[in-house]
């Protein structure tokens, strides 16, 4: 195979990520053939880049020489056969396999034999591209994300007929030019695009049950350290977007209901309400998501003796607070470690870490009325805000429904009321983005490493599945999803067998 050292590469599609991909190759010093079908479109990106690159220079972040030999390397070209010496090809064109298939058969017969044919598309099947090329082997996916010059991360992506070596010389190559690449199997979503649906689906899922609004569970997610919540995500992705993407990978999967698509967002599609980008969808622009009324909440009430049940970081972190905090006045809160569920114990009531049940199951079970549910804090202490979703049990006397806000106002957390979910917001969906990681991981579409890589440097996600799962439990995610499965029924909550395994 030719080495992809500073060797010509030809970009096709000079939409924004062709743009992006030819300024990152250009810039690790490869000479640059950019093509577009649409005239004069390259020679515009070419304009474009120019600018870009000036502002770079601006900023200090490149010298003036630097951004000219960068301009220089790249050539606008009016026909692909002017780019024969290229070694390697980036194609990204529009998202549909017909034109792609077609493009890559014409490229087969204008570049030479070890040139290398790569795809930038995000949801194609790559096994399915590559038929009825020649010389599938040759063919692969380099998957950027946008924009490309900022995101590290290239999903190297392997379809069923594609050499190790290619993918390999596809590694090396994105090392080269400063991005991160994570191998996937093809398969529909690859990595990212599959693993994010949750993030999306769950909230949607709480948004079509009337169990919160949009505000409440975007602050309780950004409370976990996500960037954004899924609302104002969705809203800057654009709505159109996000939704063909969830009935791609939907369709592709044979209409597993796990990633059914929801009619909350259908229903924004269809009326134009798009986000961002139309100027409404969940929130309203420029202004985007107001920011979540602080409530004040009264002193707890001393309503008894306080225990701690359970054992681990939360039930530690939990004592450490009430103690620190005087909650439990004069007297040190007592620990119960044997117990089988993690929170206090205030007086009568309960207030109890979900694990997956409801609040109203939990206390028809126990026999006791007061039990109030909280989720699951991800960061100690809280993130800015430190919202933190709680329930109360239905049949909760009045004094209890104030008291569960106030405790865990006093324990530091931003009390965020929900109807009476399980697994409320952050533990629903933080189960739901591990249990999808853990299936793709079954079905070999990348390693426990690769998907972590991907989900912190694809979509900047704070930590990724298998750095969470670490923090919780195979045990403790399971119960969450046991409790989703018996209370939702069907199939979207069923637990992958990875989890299961790796429990046994
Ligand atoms: P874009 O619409 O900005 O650009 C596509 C360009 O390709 C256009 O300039 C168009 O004229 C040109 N084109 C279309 N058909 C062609 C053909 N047959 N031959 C030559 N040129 C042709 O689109 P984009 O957002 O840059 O996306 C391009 C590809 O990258 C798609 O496969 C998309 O799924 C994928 N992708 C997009 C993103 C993103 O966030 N936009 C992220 C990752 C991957």
């Amino acid at each position: 195979m030719t080495s992809l050292n500073n060797a010509p590469v030809l970009v096709v599609g000079a939409g924004i990520m062709g743009t992006g991909i030819a300024q990152v190759a250009a810039q690790a010093g490869h000479p640059v053939f950019l093509f577009d079908m649409r005239e004069g479109a390259a020679a515009q990106a070419k304009t474009k880049l120019a600018a870009t690159l000036d502002g770079l220079v601006a900023k200090g972040k490149i010298t003036a020489e630097a951004a000219a030999a960068t301009l220089a390397r790249i050539e606008p070209i009016p026909s692909l056969d002017v780019a024969a010496s290229a070694a390697l090809v980036v194609e990204a064109i529009v998202e549909n396999l017909d034109a792609k298939r077609s493009l890559f058969r014409q490229l087969e017969s204008v570049v030479g034999e070890t040139a290398i044919l790569a795809s930038n598309t995000s949801s194609i099947s790559v096994t399915a591209i590559a038929n009825g090329l020649q010389r599938p082997e040759r063919f692969v996916g380099m998957h950027f994300f946008n924009p490309v010059p900022q995101m590290k991360l290239v999903e190297v992506v392997s379809g069923l007929q594609t050499d190790a070596a290619v993918a390999r010389a596809i590694e090396a190559l994105s090392v080269a030019w400063g991005k991160v690449p994570v191998h996937a199997r093809s398969t529909p979503g690859f990595i990212v695009n599959r693993i994010a649906r949750p993030y999306y689906a769950e909230t949607l899922a709480l948004l079509q049950e009337q169990a919160a609004t949009p505000q409440r569970l975007d602050a309780c997610l950004k409370a976990a350290g996500f960037r954004m919540g899924p609302c104002e995500l969705m809203d800057l992705i654009g709505h159109d977007t996000n939704f063909a993407v969830t009935n791609s990978v939907f369709e592709a999967n044979f209409g597993d209901k796990r990633y059914v698509p929801s009619l909350v967002q259908r229903e924004l599609v269809d009326g134009g309400l798009l986000g961002r980008k139309s100027g409404r969808g969940f929130y309203t622009y420029p202004e985007g998501a107001p920011a979540l009324p602080a409530t004040a909440h009264e002193a707890p009430l001393a309503m008894g003796p306080v225990t701690v049940h359970g054992d681990g970081e939360i039930a530690d972190r939990l004592e450490r607070l009430v103690t620190q905090g005087r909650l439990s006045g004069d007297a040190t809160p007592s620990r119960q470690r044997q117990s089988a569920w993690v929170g206090l114990a205030i007086g009568g009531a309960r207030l109890v870490l979900t694990d997956g049940r409801t609040a109203g199951d939990i206390a028809a079970r126990e026999g006791v009325a007061d039990v109030a549910v909280f989720d699951r804090p991800l960061l100690w202490p809280a993130a800015p805000g430190g919202a933190l979703a709680y329930a109360v049990a239905p049949r909760a006397s009045a004094t209890w429904r104030q008291q569960a806000p106030a405790w865990l106002a006093a324990l530091g957390f931003a009390p965020v009321p929900l109807a009476d979910a399980p697994g409320l917001v952050v533990a629903r969906t933080i189960a739901m983005l591990i249990n999808e990681a853990a299936d793709a991981v079954l079905q070999g579409v990348c390693t426990p490493e690769g998907a972590d890589a991907a989900m912190k440097l694809g979509v900047n996600y704070p930590a990724g599945p298998f750095e969470w799962l670490a923090r919780w439990s195979v045990a403790g995610v399971m119960q969450v999803l046991e409790s989703l499965d018996a209370y939702y029924r069907g199939e979207r909550y069923r637990i992958s067998p990875w989890l299961r395994r790796t429990l046994a």
